[in-house]
């Protein structure tokens, strides 16, 4: 008998399906001729998937439906079902057109996160089971946004999470790169969706990519992005829909630096909470963040108003998903330093302008200030990294908002 030994001379390439791309069992089916095509030109893939359409938001929902403030364990046992079904269907779609394919959960895959439930980070992934199966000529598939504590409880990694398990397996295999494949066919100066002039840019430092990330552009998943420029994975942002190639973001090179401004960013995930007439002493705000903090809910920008008759305003942003849950600890804290109460507001956007030109040009901060002010819109807070600026505004003037600074820093066109 004689054994045939399979030498595998293409790449190793992981495959990020996002839901839109598996949306019913018809779009599921054609992922799967998708990575068949991939498989069939010699290279081994792995693919993730995200639940199926708007899955997540429908479990998101249905918790709400039962609480306003759900145990986040329990929050997580909810959510990583919904990937649990597009895996199972791709790997048979994929069977049912002759590919050998085998799918997996975060768990049986070992993606070991920590314990913070809803939003865990990854601590580890052992390969090897993923590695077993390419070795035989499987396909795998594999649950994305999920994983096991050390101690076997299952988490999620934050939403938009599948594409850090992309990124994450793309790093633990060694991968040649990482494909995210979405509804869009790359990376664009703003949302496409809101600004239709918005043009594509064919590559994308990390550093940008992060910044836009984590500023709003639910593109890539922000935590994916900071995973990747550690371990140099190569990402490419592309179409499911559509062969064309697509944003690569890689590492930054001299020719991104002569580009002032990027793109622009827009974020409606969060919410604005104020503290009312704190004292003015020493050790109020460690006591209100660190209790914030105590509870894993993240602050972005932070406002205090100047003291009058010994007492002053406390203003926050954070993610809308944690306001009722931070509500209920400021409500505690509140009472405890005194302060006259607390008071929250969804309706407000952050709008940024991000570009790494910016390290080295004046200036983009007063544009945007006057480009917003010439509409007519109130800026609530403003913050500043070296590469990006961000307001807060009132949430009904974020397309206006968005479109006019797009429009005044002239992104449309080719630099
Ligand atoms: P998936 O389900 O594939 O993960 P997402 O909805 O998470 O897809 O991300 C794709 C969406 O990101 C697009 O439909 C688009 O509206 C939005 N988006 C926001 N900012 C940008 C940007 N700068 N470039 C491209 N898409 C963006
Ligand atoms: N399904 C999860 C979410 O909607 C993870 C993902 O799609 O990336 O956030
Ligand atoms: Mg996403």
């Amino acid at each position: 008998r004689t054994s045939v030994r399979v030498m595998f001379t293409g790449l190793l390439i992981v495959q990020k399906y996002g839901g839109s791309s598996v949306a019913d069992p018809e779009k599921i089916k054609s992922v799967a001729r998708r990575v068949a095509e991939s498989a069939a030109q010699g290279h081994r893939v792995v693919v993730v998937v995200s639940a199926m359409g708007k899955t997540t938001d429908a479990l998101v929902a249905l918790a709400a439906a039962i609480t306003p403030t759900p145990d986040p364990r329990e929050m997580d046992m909810l959510l990583a079902t919904g990937e649990q079904v597009t895996i199972g269907l791709l790997a048979m779609a994929l069977q049912s057109i002759g590919y050998p394919a085998c799918s997996f959960t975060g768990p049986q895959v070992g993606l070991i996160t920590d314990e913070v439930h809803t939003k865990a980070r990854i601590r580890r992934i052992s390969a090897e089971r993923i590695g077993a199966a390419l070795a035989v000529g499987k396909i795998v598939v594999v649950a994305g946004f999920q994983g096991m504590t050390e101690t076997g409880e299952i988490t999620t990694l934050g939403r938009g999470g599948s594409d850090l398990t992309g990124v994450a397996l793309a790093a633990a295999l060694k991968a040649d790169v990482c494909e995210i494949f979405t509804d869009v066919d790359g990376v664009y100066t703003a949302d496409p969706n809101v600004v239709p002039e918005a043009r594509k840019l064919a590559r994308v430092s990390y550093d940008e990519m992060l910044e836009m990330a984590s500023l709003g552009a639910t593109v890539l998943q922000s935590r994916s992005v900071e995973f990747a420029k550690k371990y140099g994975v190569p990402v490419h942002v592309r179409s499911t829909f559509k062969p064309d190639p697509g944003t690569l973001v890689t590492r930054e090179d001299d020719s991104m630096e002569e580009v002032v401004v990027t793109g622009i960013t827009h974020d409606r995930g969060q919410a604005k909470v104020s503290i009312l007439r704190v004292p003015d002493r020493p050790g109020i705000a460690a006591q209100v963040f660190g209790a914030l903090g105590a509870q894993s809910i993240v602050v972005d920008m932070i406002v205090q108003n100047i003291s009058r008759d010994g007492f002053t305003d406390i203003s926050f942003t954070l993610p809308r998903a944690d306001r009722a849950r931070a509500e209920q600890v400021l409500a505690i804290v509140a009472k405890d330093i005194g302060a006259a109460g607390v008071a929250a507001d969804d309706r407000v956007a952050k709008i940024s302008v991000v570009g790494v030109g910016m390290r080295s040009h004046a200036g983009v901060a007063a544009q945007m200030f006057a480009i917003l002010s010439k509409d007519g819109i109130n800026i609530q807070m403003i913050s500043t990294s070296e590469i990006a600026v961000s307001c807060v505004i009132e949430d009904k003037y974020t397309e206006l908002a968005v479109r006019a600074l797009h429009d005044a820093f002239d992104l449309a066109k080719e630099p």
